[in-house]
């Protein structure tokens, strides 16, 4: 069993947002039995930025599953947010889900014949709480300009580029106000300048407060979060801190300077 429990408080001293204790998920599949998380014990304090690494099958994605109440763990405890999950059903876990956690794709995942401002709409239909429809397009907007596509709301998908799609994602992820952004490959099917732009988002976001626990299988990527979880065969072998953290935001101006440097001489 592995088990790491970074004791820190969140900003407001109210303890873990996550909390995870002795997790285990079983697939069963006809005779075979895949033991998928095995025995993860973990906190994650508010305003933290946690990167999930490990090689393809270590279970990445499955605990991803448990810490968006997409999947129930097999055996063990998830406390989100003071709330043990096991508890609820299912439409109470939609109903937390929906109120406190935002989802990121690695492939976007936005509907096609539908414009940017109505792709971030959606998420409120789903909401606990009705939400008007001027209401919900104020907010929606809202969380566009959040992430610098004031212009194009009204853009579908397809005229818009991979970073662009996915920042309309992050936005839909945002707009119900979540505690906690989970991003599974968020920057998977970008380049490498726009996996930085979305990186500098994430470091925003998180530094207005937002805890984003993301899975990337980069270091260069891992390398703008706070904290490095790795897993392997289902358990997390490794937690660090990242003391000396990337900075997006000054890398992006520092790579301005340099190109309008080399314009002047
Ligand atoms: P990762 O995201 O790190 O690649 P996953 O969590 O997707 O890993 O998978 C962990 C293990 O669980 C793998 O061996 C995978 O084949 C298995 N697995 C994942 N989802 C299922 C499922 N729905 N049914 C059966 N086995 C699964
Ligand atoms: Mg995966």
């Amino acid at each position: 069993m592995t088990s790491f429990s970074h004791a820190a408080d969140g900003a407001d001293g109210s303890g873990p947002v996550v909390k995870l204790r002795r997790v285990e998920k079983l697939y069963r599949a006809g005779d075979v039995e895949v033991r998928a998380v095995r025995g993860v014990t973990l906190d994650v304090a508010r305003g933290d930025f946690v990167a999930i690494m490990g090689a393809s099958g270590s279970g990445k994605s499955s605990l991803m599953n448990i810490l968006g109440c997409l999947d129930r763990p097999t055996s063990g405890e998830y406390i989100l947010d003071g709330t043990s999950v096991a508890g609820e059903d299912g439409r109470r876990l939609a109903v937390l889900r929906s109120s406190k956690l935002g989802f990121v794709f690695q492939s976007f995942n936005l509907l096609s014949r539908t414009s940017a401002v109505e792709n971030v709409e959606l998420p409120m239909l789903y909401a606990a709480k009705l939400v008007a429809v001027a209401e919900r397009r104020r907010r929606a907007t809202e969380a566009l300009e959040l992430v610098g596509l004031r212009a194009r709301i009204h853009h579908l998908p397809s005229q818009l580029s991979g970073g662009q799609q996915q920042r309309v994602a992050i936005a839909r992820a945002l707009v119900n106000r979540p505690q906690i952004l989970l991003a599974d490959e968020p920057t998977g099917n970008l380049d490498s300048r726009t996996s930085v732009e979305i990186m500098g988002l994430f470091q925003e976001l998180n530094d207005s407060g937002i805890t984003v626990i993301m899975v990337t299988h980069e270091p260069d990527v891992a390398a703008y979060c706070k904290r490095v979880l790795v897993m392997r065969d289902g358990m997390a072998i490794s937690d660090t801190r990242n003391e000396e953290r990337r900075s997006a935001a000054a890398e992006l101006a520092g790579r301005g300077r340099v190109a309008r440097e080399a314009c002047l001489s």
